[in-house]
């Protein structure tokens, strides 16, 4: 082989060559996502889920949920991308595993980790068996003191191992926006890892390698409270400047004049400002409600986090105020609503406005018109019985429409004529005939 030649196969093997083996357990939006950018990053991505359907779909190259370019990394980087129901394939063929599945609410709002602990013990049965080291990083939302008071005891009682020696841990907090997940994952603010051993810490700098914000080291429980803590600032910065919204409702101000002004203040900052119904989505709820719990079991009253839960709650109800003002009694109405995805580019409803907004429409004998360009789906199995239409237009025939999503298709539609409430101030509803905004 001549020179150029053997330079020619280097350079090929290195540009080929796949960074790390990287297994994911849990394939919804987190660790679908995480999966899929990874594997652009040349890494080889093993996905795990106890869901058939949703492996299936990801072999095909089709994911089981609507996000932004998802469908595209998931076909060109299929052949490093490989999906099963697994655990033993996954393990040993990975040389680290981020747990990604759901933590969701427990009917008291505490967080429900039996997904987590379920996950950690397969895990610690596959050690068992696999020679040599291996990392478990921790990316599902876990309160502070989780990692090492509840996964690692599982996975060295399972493994018969020990952390630290035999496997290393980590917890590498998630702070992507559903929408925009796929350039979050690509331009992250900051990527934090809490570790519990130097050579965890070291084998996931070298996997962030090439990425340019801050790295932030962490002990394992302020990589924890850092998710939270950024969760429960943003959320309340929303409630913020909706109950601040509701006051300039009251005397005719702009809300959105104020967060532009108070927005420029470099210790404020504009971001998160933009008043409307509320929060909603499957982090901020969840989350907040967990820590809360959480707080009062080490003795800590978290009256700000209560707070901005409690504004969250009345806020939708406020647009059904202003709806009544113009139809005073509901039933028989027929109500339009547009959006019902918790945010825009997402078919995610979990605690999306919505959802109490049609409630207390139905309690009420409302007729329920609604669309939504990717949630509807989703909808259907909260609310079967309501009538979904096939496009936007056909909500316009309304007694009035309800604005709770601002998908960009909406922007495109003629309101001339039409009595609109808006939730989420799309300025192009404006040119309604009836006209009013939940804060301004
Ligand atoms: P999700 O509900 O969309 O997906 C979780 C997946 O885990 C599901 O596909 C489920 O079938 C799978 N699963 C459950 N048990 C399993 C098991 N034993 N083995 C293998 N798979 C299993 O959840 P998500 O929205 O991706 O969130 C995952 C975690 O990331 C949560 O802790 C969440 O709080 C956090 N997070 C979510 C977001 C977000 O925007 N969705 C952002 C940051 C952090």
């Amino acid at each position: 082989m001549n020179a150029e030649n053997l330079i020619f196969k280097l350079y090929f093997q290195i540009l080929i060559v796949p960074v790390m083996n990287i297994s994911i357990i849990g394939t919804g939006y987190v660790g679908l996502i995480t999966g899929a950018c990874f594997a652009k990053l040349r890494n080889n991505v093993v996905l795990v889920d106890i869901d058939k359907k949703k492996i299936e779909m990801i072999k095909k190259g089709i994911p089981p949920i609507y996000e932004t370019d998802l469908d595209k990394l998931l076909l060109t980087y299929k052949n490093r991308i490989n999906a099963t129901t697994n655990y033993d394939l996954a393990v040993h063929s990975s040389d680290l595993t981020f747990i990604c599945v759901g933590t969701p609410s427990k009917k008291n709002g505490s967080i429900d980790l039996s997904f987590v602990k379920k996950t950690s013990q397969e895990i610690g049965i596959q050690l068992k068996k696999k020679k040599g080291w291996h990392l478990v990083v921790i990316k599902s939302t876990v309160l502070p003191g989780t990692t090492e008071k509840i996964i690692l005891p599982l996975l060295e009682k399972f493994s018969g191992k020990k952390a630290g020696k035999d496997f290393g841990l980590a917890m590498n907090p998630e702070f992507l926006r559903e929408g925009t997940a796929v350039k979050d994952f690509f331009e992250p603010d900051r990527i934090i890892i809490g570790f519990y051993d130097k050579k965890s810490r070291d084998v996931l700098k070298k996997l962030y390698k090439d990425f340019s914000c801050p790295i932030i080291e962490t002990s394992l429980s302020a990589a924890e409270m850092i998710k939270y803590a950024s969760n429960a600032f943003l959320a309340t910065k929303i409630s913020f400047i909706n109950e601040i919204g509701n006051l300039c409702k009251k005397i005719n101000v702009d809300t959105y004049e104020v967060a532009d002004g108070i927005g420029l203040d470099r210790r404020i900052g504009r971001a998160f400002l933009d008043s409307g119904i509320g929060w909603g989505g499957s982090c901020f709820p969840k989350d907040l409600n967990a820590l809360i719990t959480w707080a009062k079991n080490i003795g800590e009253k978290p009256r700000i986090i209560k707070s901005a839960v409690e504004v969250n709650k009345q806020q939708p109800l406020k647009l059904l105020q202003i709806l009544k003002k113009h139809i005073p009694k509901l039933r028989g109405k027929t109500i339009g609503i547009l959006g019902l995805a918790f945010k825009p580019d997402t078919d995610d409803v979990r605690e999306s406005r919505a959802i109490p907004i049609i409630k207390q429409l139905l309690i009420e004998k409302a007729t329920i018109k609604a669309y939504d360009p990717k949630a509807m789906k989703n909808f259907k199995r909260l609310f079967p019985t309501i009538e979904y239409c096939s496009s936007a237009e056909e909500v316009l025939n309304s007694d009035a429409i309800l604005i709770l999503t601002k998908w960009d298709e909406f922007k495109e539609l003629d309101y001339s004529g039409k009595t609109v409430i808006d939730g989420r101030r799309l300025e192009e509803a404006k040119k309604a005939r009836i006209y009013e905004g939940v804060c301004w």
